[in-house]
């Protein structure tokens, strides 16, 4: 493969269709992990792969579709043909490399069966909720289904009587303002895109495919200093002042910079959030289940069949065991 070459989605479908999982020796190695190989839960699978390459020290695994007829392949998976040719593999003359890589995560915000959270007019849909639709595992498609079904039922929302109090003061346009130079913008934007890159390597490192409790604090400990000085910056500190609504950046140059510097230290800011809740959580539940693989505790335990409620009161975050028993 050239180098450069970016990572994309190699879909499932072509290892239920029969593409064959192998090592650099050419062996299936997934029927050494579970009696259905590559067809397997891709929890199971994931787990495989990242375990047979830590058995063999090899760096990649590769996926075969010369197991498929060939106009099969070509019929259903045009679009996969077309990238790994782009990078110089034909994946009808050999085999493709493969690594296991998050593509869901299951949990989000609480809601009911309507999208309506727990703060009165805030609904969330999609990736962003729990909705009890999910159990440990995502399965495939699911969560497109779940975006159509959801939103359709929101469409049904009925919006009167709802006001925002987010945007409700200083149409008067007074209130603070931003004072940054323009010229620190690009220096700002590369730390924020510096540290975003930091955070995901750690959440693979403390909270990817195997988890222990010791990956896990590990991530604590770095995310928890990165808040420290994220709270820290010039810019976190004054932004945290302003109030919706009745502030407005100054200091010339276009709202396009500004809202790039301020869309990367929102996300930021919610990323650190987010990744400190799963790693929370997954020191909370000490079992493995589904996507969730504690090395330390890799069995499912039944008392542990339930929803983990993460909920924040008087500014500190509390875990709890809660709802129904998952099916
Ligand atoms: C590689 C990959 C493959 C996948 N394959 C499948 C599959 O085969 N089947 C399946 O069911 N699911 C699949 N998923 C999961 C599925 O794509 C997601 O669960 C789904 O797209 C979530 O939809 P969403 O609308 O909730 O969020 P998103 O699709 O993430 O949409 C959120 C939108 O909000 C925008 N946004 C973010 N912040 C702001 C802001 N502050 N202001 C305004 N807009 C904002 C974003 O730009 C984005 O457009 C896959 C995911 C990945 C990453």
């Amino acid at each position: 493969m050239q180098a450069g070459a970016p990572h994309f989605l190699i879909s499932e479908a072509v290892r239920g269709e029969g593409a064959h999982l192998v090592d650099d020796a050419g062996r299936r190695f997934a029927f050494d992990y579970h009696p259905d190989g590559e067809l397997a839960p891709r929890d199971v699978v994931s787990r495989a792969i990242f375990q047979h390459l830590k058995l063999t020290g090899q760096a990649q695994v590769w996926l075969d579709l010369r197991a498929i007829d060939q106009e099969q392949v070509n019929r259903r998976f045009p679009n996969i043909l077309r990238v790994c040719r782009r990078w110089g593999i034909d994946p009808l003359m050999e085999p493709i490399p493969v690594s296991p890589a998050a593509h869901y995560w299951m949990g989000g915000i609480t809601t009911d069966l309507k999208g309506q959270t727990s703060v009165p007019g805030l609904y969330a849909v999609g990736e962003t909720a729990s909705t009890g639709v999910h159990g440990a595992n995502r399965l495939a498609s699911n969560s497109l289904l779940e975006c159509i079904v959801f939103g359709r039922e929101l469409s049904g929302l009925e919006l009167s009587g709802l006001e925002s109090q987010a945007l409700g003061a200083g149409e008067d346009g007074a209130g603070e303002a931003l004072d940054w130079a323009i010229a620190d913008i690009p220096d700002q934007l590369k730390i924020l895109a510096h540290q975003r890159q930091q955070l995901a390597e750690s959440l693979w490192q403390g909270a990817g495919i195997c988890r222990t409790q010791a990956s896990l604090q590990a991530s604590i400990d770095q995310l928890e200093g990165w808040r420290q000085a994220f709270d820290a910056l010039p810019m976190t500190q004054q932004l945290k002042q302003l109030v919706p609504g009745r502030s407005r950046a100054i200091g010339g140059g276009e709202p396009g910079v500004w809202n790039e510097l301020l869309r990367a230290w929102g996300e930021l800011d919610n990323l650190l959030l987010v990744g400190w809740l799963i790693l929370k959580s997954a020191q909370f539940r000490q079992e493995s289940r589904g996507g969730h693989y504690r090395l330390d505790f890799p069995a499912t335990d039944p008392l542990w069949q339930v929803h983990t409620l993460v909920e924040r009161r008087d500014g500190q975050a509390y875990w709890q065991r809660s709802g129904p028993l998952l099916p």
